[in-house]
């Protein structure tokens, strides 16, 4: 809720005010283009990434979530864009699109799936609602009259915007709940969704009885808890009707075995065990293994094994990721909780030789690139971390937490310049245009560096500056 209400706040201003106050008759022509929908929901997912406490910023969680939607669109001829999938820590049942592609999975739901083909079910009706742009036309379609509750709630929440409890008060009000009624989609782009989300499934080699399989138990469980219904029920209205619709449309596939990744379930014993107490994961991951209760043995002992990190218990750890390596297991993932478990243990050179082992495993894997330059700063080796990271940015030069890492890199090597610089690229890839001017004019401050240096300083300065500009003029009206 919170974060559709954001939407509102991301969309009006462009919409509403750029001509000071809007003719509603016109309204019907807005024409929310490819542009605009990417400009809202690239703004969206800035605020997400910077306010939202649930945002879960782990390479290896988004990391799958995006490979698994690569996967969904590989064989599609959905219509090229990009996409961009990140989980979201919150219990109940969800997923949301965004503007611009942004697809959001709460860690309830991957938790609850019983497949790897109902998590992609579930991203594959998602990214169809993105592809035939509901949203924005949802918005056409409906905002119209709406517009000047619209404003005022948008500018009570703008005011109150750094306070974000008077924000919540506001999003409880009467109005909020209305605003997101109209939100919801309508039955047409269920069905919609739901149609092409199945053939997305089922052209990636998915199992397509999984969607109909979860929205059923979705729906069993929405009746059991009727007050407090899974948001999935809430935003996507899911009905009987929609349920045959698709059980219809599968009624002559043949029956698919698909194996699930292992990636899949490393991932979810990951979030199971960052959740609750550590005592109760370990409890609940012993408890599997005991009794033989598991899908897959690797990981119900990588969750042990994590949950055991939680508890500080590391020589257990280290008993359980001995078991994983006698188990042939083999994943990044569990090379980074390997890795982790010997930095708890204080034993840094044992945490590089497997992170570099790693690397050369696993070359594109993101979170290991993390780790490594982090484990080496930590070891206080900054000049082989410089060589690393620099070597790294030459592949993926937009790598914001790369960039992150590199001015960590310089402020550790007494480089103060270079430090603000790299800062400066960091907050820019993040869309942060004003910290990253601010570094830049702290890297221009210190003024006692050569001419060279400082000249790039001043040119990449006027650049962001341009850029923040044009921004300003966008969204304040010409
Ligand atoms: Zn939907």
């Amino acid at each position: 809720m919170h974060i559709l209400l954001t939407i509102f706040l991301l969309l009006l201003p462009p919409i509403a005010l750029a001509d000071g106050l809007p003719d509603l008759g016109d309204l019907s022509q807005v024409d929310f283009s490819p542009a605009l929908e990417q400009r809202t929901g690239d703004m969206i997912m800035r605020d997400i990434r910077l306010y939202e406490p649930g945002y879960i910023d782990d390479p290896e969680i988004n990391g799958y979530l995006n490979r698994l939607g690569l996967r969904l669109l590989a064989k599609s001829n959905a219509p090229r864009q990009d996409f961009d999938f990140f989980a979201l820590r919150d219990p109940s049942l969800n997923a949301f699109a965004m503007p611009g592609g942004y697809i959001g999975v709460h860690t309830g739901l991957i938790t609850a799936t019983h497949s790897e083909s109902e998590l992609a079910s579930v991203l594959a009706h998602e990214i169809s609602h993105v592809t035939q742009h509901h949203l924005a036309r949802q918005i056409s379609s409906q905002a119209q009259g709406q517009l000047p509750m619209l404003l005022a709630l948008a500018v009570a929440i703008l005011a109150s915007r750094s306070n974000s409890d008077l924000a919540q008060g506001a999003l409880m009000t009467g109005q909020a709940a209305s605003i997101q009624h109209q939100l919801n989609y309508s039955r047409d782009f269920e069905r919609e969704a739901d149609r092409l989300g199945l053939q997305l499934l089922e052209d990636a080699g998915f199992d397509v009885r999984a969607m109909v399989d979860f929205f059923e138990r979705l729906q069993k469980y929405g009746r059991l808890y009727e007050s407090n219904a899974p948001g999935y029920l809430r935003t996507h209205p899911l009905t009987s009707e929609r349920i045959a619709d698709m059980a219809n449309r599968i009624h002559a596939r043949p029956y698919r075995q698909v194996t699930d990744s292992l990636e899949y379930q490393l991932v979810r014993s990951k979030l199971r065990a960052s959740e609750g107490s550590p005592q109760d994961a370990v409890t609940e991951f012993s408890t599997q293994i005991r009794e033989h209760k598991y899908s897959n043995e690797i990981a119900a002992r990588y969750g042990l094994a994590a949950a055991l990190l939680r508890t500080q218990d590391y020589s257990k750890a280290e008993q359980e990721i001995a078991r994983l390596r006698t188990l042939k297991a083999s994943s990044p993932m569990i090379e980074s909780l390997a890795a982790d478990l010997r930095k708890k243990q204080h034993d840094l050179p044992a945490a590089l030789k497997l992170l570099r082992a790693a690397r050369t495993h696993y070359p594109q894997e993101r979170s290991i690139a993390y780790s490594l330059a982090d484990t080496l700063l930590t070891a206080n080796q900054a000049t082989e971390a410089l060589q690393f990271v620099q070597d790294d940015l030459q592949d993926y030069p937009h790598d914001a937490r790369m960039f992150g890492l590199l001015a960590r890199t310089y402020a550790v090597l007494g480089n103060p310049l270079q430090q603000h610089r790299a800062q400066a690229e960091a907050y820019a890839l993040q869309g942060q245009l004003l910290p990253a001017i601010e570094q830049l004019q702290l890297a221009q401050k210190l003024g006692d560096h050569d001419y060279f240096e400082q000249s790039k300083v001043d040119a990449r300065l006027r650049e962001l500056k341009q850029q923040h500009a044009e921004e300003m003029k966008e969204t304040k009206g010409k």
